[in-house]
């Protein structure tokens, strides 16, 4: 009898066991489907993509083909860092960019980046090129503020982006929630070096690149730049309000500081230069001395970037964009 007892306990330990690895394993699936999903999903490729009607319907994004060409067969042109400076007219002292294009470099191996931190996508490895020029197309908003994120497993400082989600729930509109069947989010993951970000939505889950270097100031900022935001320095307004040193810019840090196309106004449309944006670089920022500004305030206000948080002009334009 107690033998007999010992056994149904055993039996329901099992069974209990076998449910809870059922569980388990399917919510592991479900992750891994997501983060393998990101590993060979190209987002250049659809953002090259010839518009499709189509896509108009939200609902279809998810679906968007992948066989559009990739950065390596579009428009960009194709050139060195001197062949730009030698073949372009520059003006106001800066680099010339080709009206609706932007400059990039190569970060990271393969991933073509403009401004610094904005990453455009993947080139081929057998491309050759260094940096360049490519038309983007426009950025894209989040339907809503609901906006489903993923911590990669191999990512060590998963409390401080909590921390900082945290952060964006008691401030912004915005709500990071846990995915469930949403085809596009943000996928948080480890780099060897600096932070990078897309610039908004360009379907599936996109990652935001953070190395040991990206504390929670950089996190907020890279988080902005998927939410559609630009360096606030690179408006096509931004003459109006900053007078850029092109010379006192280190060379090969110029691409920093030109102009947004400007379809990437999206996020800022409407609303004034903020001196106080965790958008704003510092104003000795890649200087060739740092006690020497690389901009100067053409108005009363001083450069004052906020560098613990969002200004309230940061807030003020994601309660505009995503607010109710
Ligand atoms: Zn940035």
């Amino acid at each position: 009898m107690f033998l007999h007892k010992n056994i149904r306990l055993l039996m329901a330990g099992i069974a209990l066991f076998a449910m809870f690895y059922y569980v388990v394993q399917k919510r592991t699936q479900t992750i891994n489907e997501i983060l393998g999903e990101s590993e060979f999903h190209h987002p250049i490729k659809q953002m090259v993509k010839t518009p499709d009607p189509a896509l108009k319907d939200k609902d279809k994004l998810g679906e968007m083909p992948l066989s559009a060409p990739s950065l390596d067969n579009q428009e960009t042109e194709k050139s060195d860092t001197k062949a730009i400076a030698n073949n372009i007219p520059k003006n106001s002292g800066g680099p010339s960019v080709f009206p609706g294009h932007v400059m990039f470099e190569i970060k990271m191996g393969d991933w073509a980046v403009s401004y610094g931190d904005v990453l455009l996508g993947k080139i081929s490895s057998q491309n050759p090129i260094h940096s360049g020029q490519f038309k983007p197309p426009s950025p894209r908003l989040w339907p809503s503020a609901e906006i489903p994120y993923v911590i990669d497993q191999d990512y060590p400082y998963k409390e401080l982006v909590e921390d900082v989600i945290a952060y964006f729930h008691e401030m912004t509109p915005i709500r990071f929630v846990k995915p469930t069947d949403q085809k596009d989010g943000l996928i948080f993951k480890l780099a060897d070096e600096h932070c990078y970000s897309y610039l908004g939505r360009v379907g599936g889950y996109q990652p935001i690149f953070l190395s040991e270097e990206c504390r929670g100031p950089q996190i907020i900022h890279e988080i902005l730049h998927a939410l559609g935001f630009i360096h606030e320095q690179s408006r096509v307004d931004r003459d109006q309000y900053l007078k850029i040193i092109w010379e006192e810019i280190k060379p090969g840090y110029e691409l920093q500081f030109t102009e947004v196309p400007p379809a990437f106004m999206i996020s800022v449309l409407g609303s004034p230069f903020d001196y106080n944006s965790i958008m704003l670089y510092s104003s000795n920022a890649f200087s060739k001395d740092p006690s020497i500004a690389v901009m100067k305030s053409l108005t009363k206000k001083e450069i004052q970037p906020n560098r613990d948080g969002l200004s309230k002009v940061d807030r003020q334009r994601l309660y505009k964009l995503y607010g109710k």
